[in-house]
């Protein structure tokens, strides 16, 4: 019975996306859904990518907390449109809220769209917002054994950005073993090794965000 309930609330979640999904495509913006662990630096992200495309590029950001403003000010800081979408004690965005986010900015303005999940592995993977492109966001203080313990959530991004590579050799972490199981679960995958803190590895990130094939949501 609840499997029947989960179901319809998923399928009724896609119908929601669908139609953001559209909007965005007819107002010709890439919109992309930032997921990670809370801490892994999915704000940090964020704050890194509009300073960088200031002045190229028009960046709102929907920021999922599950409280507080905290991370909507950091990132209106660095100079984006911000919408704080908060969600109550849920633990992930639905298509729904990110409907509601999508109403407070004219679309037709905008090039990109970060939609910054709620910290967590697991439910995220399984609503769609709308999107273009999922990233997934982890940090190598996390440990390196995520791709096997959270498939679904490799399995369904397009780019992985491994943050913190500064802290990898302090924390034991194999970066390439994460890499490598994270390709194995995702062929597909684009990785990203950066340390959000010191900016090392950011231009490729950045070229991937703006590459043309991110305007096709
Ligand atoms: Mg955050
Ligand atoms: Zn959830």
């Amino acid at each position: 019975m609840e499997i029947k309930v989960a179901k319809k609330m998923l399928r009724a979640n896609d119908e929601v996306a669908a139609s953001n999904r559209r909007a965005l495509g007819e107002a010709g913006v890439a919109a992309v859904n930032i997921v990670g662990s809370p801490g892994a630096g999915k704000t940090a992200l964020v704050e890194r990518t509009v300073l960088a495309l200031k002045g190229r590029m028009t960046i709102g950001v929907i920021e999922g907390d599950i409280a507080t403003a905290r991370d909507a000010e950091r990132v209106a800081a660095a100079g984006a449109q911000v919408v704080q979408l908060s969600t109550g004690g849920a633990c992930h965005l639905d298509a729904g809220m990110v409907a509601q986010g999508m109403e407070e900015f004219d679309l037709a303005k905008l090039d990109l769209l970060l939609i910054e999940n709620v910290g967590n592995l697991v439910c995220t993977a399984h609503f769609d917002l709308g999107e273009g492109r999922k990233v997934l966001v982890v940090s190598t203080p996390e440990g390196d054994d995520k791709p096997a313990k959270y498939p679904a959530i490799f399995m369904r991004s397009n780019a992985l950005v491994i943050n913190k590579l500064d802290l990898a050799e302090a924390a034991g972490c194999d970066v390439s073993r994460i890499r490598r199981e994270a390709l194995e679960l995702n062929p597909e995958l684009d990785v990203f090794e950066v340390s959000c803190r010191t900016g090392k590895g950011l231009d490729g990130w950045l070229n991937w965000l703006t590459e043309p094939a991110a305007a096709k949501s």
